[in-house]
């Protein structure tokens, strides 16, 4: 039998077959299990088999997600070590389980009587691998978090010059829900309280603040893959309003400055904001909406494209920009991702074109941000290369990158690095060993890039190689030192320089 599903069965099966469990355990393995809608088919169809499945029985469910089996089992995922990657944020979460330090927020009795020990992360890739640890089921309310989502959906409706014809787009210096516009008496930017009244201003214009809603909790429902619960919770939305005197003095004064679009009803605006605040949902589906963002706007579990990309683009801008309260800069300088806060003590953090990831731990610092949320993003970048500017930095610097397979992280730029010392191609050189490849680089046979450039006669490789240091006389895995390899194939000029620069044979050593 052939077709593609061979391959695959090939790589996988022992006498002939493949155990139901090794499926699912590899499907789990990489981050799919049943609750993921992404999955649920192929597992199902996978429970429905006998204990163990011959190439025929494979090959049924092969053509049940062709596409899905065979990324999971080829590795061909953006987090290709899911296995190794969950174990790295179950060590990062239980470390900062132990971080006790903050204080919940209580202007409202809501957020004041939650348990401050709560402490929930999930994570989902861009391609639907998903993770949960702690109280990963428990629902909060949003609170500002609302606020990235308000504003591509203003994006959607009216375009990016539109919508900044009344919202600016730089940090505003002061804190969230300062009283106080730019020098266009317009709020600084969507992420702080004026801003994110302002964008929902502009939203589904024309409705009714109960059509308003809906239309909005929709987009939150698709954003999330339909498929967790998106809920509002009352209580906070009537303390929010209650106590929402700031709102209410921003709203009036954005009214005085004549900074809203004409015809706006600003009671109905400003409900409308604490009603996003007052969005519930949990950390499972918060993660999901931060995935959308990170690919682009599609929601990696249904497929469907929510916010267009470019409207994705303006919003991360602002998150990294102005996410976190007055901690943006620091955690754009630190972190490096867009990210954004609420005080209920959860945080939408977005690795783009990787993963969207959520925390929530109600103890908040002195500017509002998660403690645990902050300690975690921290911990997260000291381990991986998530940093938005990591590439920058070498790949040698001792941290993992998730998006890479263990081999392909290992070996980094290594194999390129060799093809392009046997093709003489020193711009390629120095470019890998910028971007942090080792020199030295050993393949398989222990030959460096000198063995491999002296036996092709690439004398200006041969140069490079020996003014960036690699060892001149370092023996293959047959012993083989660089100047035996210019020797053996008459590249007298090779030979001539390695041995100005003190190489030797492996004859002369012994
Ligand atoms: N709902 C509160 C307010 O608008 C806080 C929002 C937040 O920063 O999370 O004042």
């Amino acid at each position: 039998m052939s077709g593609p599903h061979s391959i695959l069965f090939r790589a996988y099966s022992q006498d002939g077959v493949i155990e139901k469990e090794h499926l699912l355990s590899e499907f789990a393995a990489a981050g799919f299990d049943s609750d993921n809608p992404i999955a649920r088919e192929l597992i199902a169809a996978v429970r429905g088999c006998d204990t163990v499945l011959d190439e025929t029985a494979f090959e049924r469910l092969y053509d049940c997600s062709p596409a899905l089996l065979a990324q999971i089992l080829e590795g061909n995922l953006i987090i290709a070590d899911f296995k190794g990657f969950r174990a790295q944020i179950e060590e990062i979460f239980n470390q900062v389980r132990e971080n006790r330090e903050g204080q919940v927020a209580s202007y409202i009795p809501q957020l004041e009587k939650v348990d401050p020990e709560k402490f929930a992360v999930a994570i989902c890739s861009i391609d639907g691998q998903r993770m949960a640890l702690g109280e990963s089921r428990d629902y909060f309310c949003v609170q500002s978090c609302s606020k990235p989502l308000t504003y591509c959906i203003a994006l959607e409706q009216l375009g990016v010059e539109e919508v900044h014809r009344f919202v600016g787009r730089e940090p505003s210096g002061k804190t969230f829900n300062e009283l106080a516009l730019n020098a266009h008496g317009l709020p600084h930017n969507p992420m702080i309280n004026a801003g994110a009244i302002m964008c929902g201003a502009l939203i589904e214009r024309g409705k009714s603040p109960a059509e308003r809603f809906d239309a909005v909790l929709d987009i939150w429902r698709e954003a999330a893959g339909g498929d967790c619960r998106i809920g509002f919770n009352n209580a906070v939305y009537l303390s929010e309003k209650q106590t929402g005197d700031r709102n209410y003095a921003l709203g009036h004064f954005m009214r005085e400055k004549k900074a809203f679009p004409e015809g706006t009803i600003l009671a109905d605006v400003l409900e409308f904001y604490f009603q996003c605040c007052s969005i519930e949902t949990s950390v499972e589906a918060l993660s999901v909406i931060a995935a959308t963002l990170a690919n682009g706007g599609h929601c990696p579990l249904s497929g469907k494209m929510i916010f267009r990309p470019e409207n994705v683009k303006n919003c991360l801008s602002l998150m990294l920009s102005c996410g976190m309260y007055d901690f943006s800069g620091e955690f754009a300088f630190m972190v490096g991702m867009p990210a954004k806060s609420g005080v209920s003590g959860a945080i939408l953090l977005v690795v783009p074109n990787t993963c969207g990831i959520a925390i929530w731990s109600p103890r908040l610092d002195e500017l509002g941000n998660s403690v645990r949320g902050v300690d975690f993003c921290r911990k997260l970048v000291s381990r991986f290369r998530l940093h938005t500017f990591d590439q920058m930095v070498g790949l040698n610097d001792g941290r993992l990158d998730p998006r890479r397979s263990t081999y392909e992280e290992r070996l980094g730029g290594g194999t390129f690095f060799l093809w392009a010392c046997a093709n003489g191609d020193t711009s390629e050189m120095r470019r890998l060993v910028a971007r942090g490849v080792d020199p030295a680089v050993c393949n398989y046979d222990d030959r460096t890039g000198l063995h491999i450039a002296a036996s092709a006669g690439q004398l200006e490789a041969v140069r490079y190689l020996l003014k960036v240091g690699v060892p001149v006389n370092r023996e293959d895995r047959w012993g083989n030192r660089p100047l035996d390899d210019a020797i053996r194939e008459g590249n007298d000029h090779v030979a001539a320089l390695l041995k100005e620069r003190g190489a030797e044979c492996r004859t002369a050593a012994v």
